[in-house]
């Protein structure tokens, strides 16, 4: 029932820290009510971080928060000193509503047992039998009695059944959400796209924090609409984001992103943020964040603010 997630970008960050920010994210989600929690980092030794997280690794619990922490801490293969200077952690609180609360039903869910694809997700996939009876019929099993976990089956099916190979991250998961029926906000992380991460909604609250040092490129992100030319080519995978496009800290790359259910849980770290509506799916890749939808309805407000929250 809680989203966060946490993305530095040649900001260097040890294991111990970034696991600390998404705990602490977690806490301040408590209140919204869940049964269990978990996360999903990267393995590895840090030292090159486009194979680090060739690596994910899942820990995930019943229970409260802190038995999430107290199981981390029991990890004998985690080392929490290792830094990373570009790292994507996820994490989740659960509030079951299909499948027991259990440690295999609880999120992040992967998409096969190497965690090539990973999902944490809040709300419902009404359509999710059908997509099961689909996904199993193509010859991918489930662990888990989740609806979530069609999501992370879905995605890996996309991947290996992709137009061409350089499709993006946010291609595959608009392909994804096409299919999707229900409540959701998502945040995915992927073996096949070290430090990028792709959050999407519909019916369920997200929004993403951001933190530099640096001014930012814009304090507007326009949105990127599938194309609508004839040529169904061009129309099979998102715009590109490009300078003008996205968002970044102009002069440094290092900058920092937080995705959440709420703006309690990113506060402490930035009053900077950007709401998200209904159907945008939004991408951090070389830490530039771009927000893309997938068609132009009316009223629809061509950029996203990025809106200064008042500290307490
Ligand atoms: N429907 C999902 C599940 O039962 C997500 C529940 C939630 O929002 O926490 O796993």
């Amino acid at each position: 029932c809680g989203i966060f997630a946490y993305l530095n970008y040649h900001v260097p960050r040890t294991r111990r820290e970034i696991l600390e920010v998404l705990i602490k994210g977690l806490h301040r989600l408590e209140y919204r009510g869940y049964d269990s929690a978990g996360v999903g980092i990267d393995g590895g030794n840090g030292k090159e971080w486009e194979t680090n997280c060739k690596n994910i690794h899942l820990i995930k619990q019943t229970g409260k928060v802190k038995a999430l922490d107290e199981e981390i801490h029991r990890q004998q293969d985690i080392d929490l000193d290792v830094e990373f200077d570009v790292h994507l952690g996820i994490a989740h609180t659960r509030w079951a509503t299909h499948g027991v609360p259990s440690p295999v039903n609880s999120h992040p869910q992967r998409s096969d047992k190497t965690n090539e694809f990973i999902v944490i997700h809040n709300g419902i996939i009404t359509n999710y039998k059908d997509l099961k009876k689909f996904l199993e019929s193509k010859g991918y099993d489930f662990e888990s009695e989740t609806d979530t976990e069609t999501i992370a089956k879905l995605v890996k099916y996309m991947y290996d059944n992709r137009e061409s190979d350089d499709i993006t991250f946010a291609t595959l998961v608009e392909q994804v959400t096409r299919q999707l029926e229900g409540a959701f906000a998502l945040v995915f992380k992927s073996v096949h796209y070290p430090g990028e991460a792709v959050g999407c909604r519909r019916g369920g609250p997200l929004l993403i924090g951001v933190r530099s040092d640096h001014k930012l490129s814009t304090d507007h992100i326009p949105i990127l609409y599938r194309s609508s030319g004839k040529d169904k080519k061009s129309c099979s995978t998102l715009p590109r984001m490009d300078e003008d496009t996205c968002l970044f800290p102009v002069d440094e790359k290092a900058v920092e992103y937080y995705f959440a259910s709420d703006a309690s849980a990113v506060i402490e770290h930035t009053n900077r943020v950007i709401f998200l509506e209904d159907d945008d799916i939004a991408a951090v890749r070389d830490g530039r964040l771009s927000i893309h939808r997938i068609k132009r309805t009316a009223g629809d407000h061509p950029a996203r603010a990025i809106q200064t929250l008042q500290m307490e």
